[in-house]
């Protein structure tokens, strides 16, 4: 069998980028190392996919992705956030938006997500080879020529590389693309853990572990200067912090950590100044009256935390809400206010959500995906230095880049016979 196009990597993006191969008529074979494809996608959102952020807006879209955002801005153009949405939605895939304006499968489930990708390679006959680790390519006169699996060489007309970057191992990604594009002459920038969790040195933060707060204030401190501040889902884990919040500020986080140390200030209740929130503490302190103080602060904090709450502001919790002290309320306002942490370090790159760095954007077409070295090689999904944030813009980088690949691979073997032909 001859096929017009091989995809390296079954995830987001090379699922995608074959599906789109095989629906403009390709003959497509996907190659994928593990024994399952998108191992990966399915542990996205906590099991339940973020699978884009919704802003319609290509210009505020494209401006999330920071400074290097500027190139994708013809790509979304042409497959951007509403076509990946109507995507699904015509694969019956129905989505919902959520705070953030994340979007989610509405099942709340990567399951039904992987399952819709699978579908689309099916109805369009993609040849799919499980077990096949690539280990190299083969170029000649700025073409790709094969790839290597095991002691054969694959070829074809065209190749998409997606193999994804190198942030938790174990579900395949591991890397290996960034290596063949160094050796092909693809500068590759190097790999540095984004969007990473941040441990901490407090003991109190391990009981804490579980927890999570829709909105809380997170502000990095340095010096004793506050230098930014950002609200959003925080997470404690048994090593740290974790969410979208610490994920999204951890670049920030860690940077800074380089020069001093960091101490990271929690505002519970950043929609509350301290004196309102004096009065609501007041309130459920009254209203429980002569109970005690430690089974009656569940209307301020989650019944996990009221012990070591009460620990840190050193209130007996045996104490009747009647008596607290004006000055024990005030340190228990400034608790949930300004509670203290400091940075001890990061989790690793295996543990990261995304890995920053990869195949320089300068050296990619991205009307088309298509390497400007390589005439019939093309690139997709995190194999891509991109930055970006937390809150589904990773995964829209993949549906937008893997569409284009795909869409842009059949065209390409229409182009290469065309020339011959002329
Ligand atoms: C815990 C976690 C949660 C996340 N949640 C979200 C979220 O909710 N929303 C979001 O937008 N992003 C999320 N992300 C990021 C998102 O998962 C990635 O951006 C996305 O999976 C990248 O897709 P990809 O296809 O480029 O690569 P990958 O998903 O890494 O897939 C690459 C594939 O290539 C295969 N492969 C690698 N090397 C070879 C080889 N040599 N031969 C053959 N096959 C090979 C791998 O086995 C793998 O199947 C999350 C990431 C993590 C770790």
């Amino acid at each position: 069998m001859t096929y017009d196009t091989i995809v390296i990597g079954g995830g987001p993006a090379g699922m995608i980028a074959a599906g789109r191969a095989a629906e403009l008529g390709a003959r497509v074979l996907l190659l994928e190392k593990n024994a399952k494809l998108g191992k990966k996608l399915l542990i996205t959102g906590g099991g339940r996919c973020n699978i884009t952020n919704a802003e319609l807006d290509v210009r505020k879209m494209v401006a999330k992705y920071g400074p290097k955002g500027k190139a994708l801005f013809g790509s979304f153009s042409r497959f951007g956030v509403t076509e990946t949405l109507e995507f699904f939605h015509a694969h019956g895939l129905p989505t919902k938006v959520e705070a953030e304006k994340r979007a989610f499968p509405q099942s709340n489930k990567a399951e039904d997500v992987w399952k819709t990708l699978v579908q689309y390679l099916k109805d369009g006959k993609v040849a799919i080879q499980y077990n096949s680790p690539v280990s190299g390519i083969q170029t000649n006169d700025g073409k790709v020529t094969g790839i290597r699996v095991g002691n054969k060489i694959l070829t074809a007309k065209n190749y998409i590389i997606a193999t994804g970057g190198k942030s938790r191992p174990e579900t395949g990604s591991t890397g290996e693309g960034f290596a063949w594009m160094r050796n092909i002459g693809h500068k590759v920038e190097e790999q540095e853990a984004v969007l990473v969790p941040v441990t901490t040195q407090e003991k109190w933060q391990k009981d804490l572990s579980g927890l999570s707060f829709t909105s809380a204030k997170l502000t990095i401190l340095q010096d004793g200067k506050k230098l930014e501040s950002k609200t959003d889902k925080l997470l404690f884990t048994h090593f740290g912090l974790s969410g979208p919040l610490v994920l999204n500020m951890s670049k920030n986080i860690r940077e800074l950590f380089t020069y001093a140390p960091v101490t990271l200030e929690l505002d519970l209740f950043p929609e509350l100044d301290a004196v309102t929130l004096d009065k609501k503490v007041l309130g459920v302190l009254t209203q429980a009256f002569n109970k005690k103080i430690r089974n009656n602060l569940g209307d301020l904090v989650p019944p996990k935390m009221i012990s070591t709450l009460l620990s840190l502001v050193k209130i007996d919790p045996e104490k009747t809400c009647n008596t607290v002290t004006k000055a024990e309320r005030a340190e228990l306002v400034k608790h949930l206010k300004s509670l203290r942490l400091t940075v001890t370090g990061f989790l690793g790159t295996d543990k990261a959500i995304t890995t920053s760095g990869g195949v320089s954007l300068k050296e990619i077409d991205f009307k088309t995906m298509r390497s400007k070295l390589y005439k019939n090689l093309y690139l997709a999904g995190d194999i891509l230095d991109f930055d970006r944030p937390s809150g589904g813009f990773s995964l829209q980088i993949c549906w937008t880049t893997g569409y284009l690949a795909g869409d842009n691979t059949p065209l390409k073997q229409t182009l290469t016979q065309l020339e011959v032909n002329i």
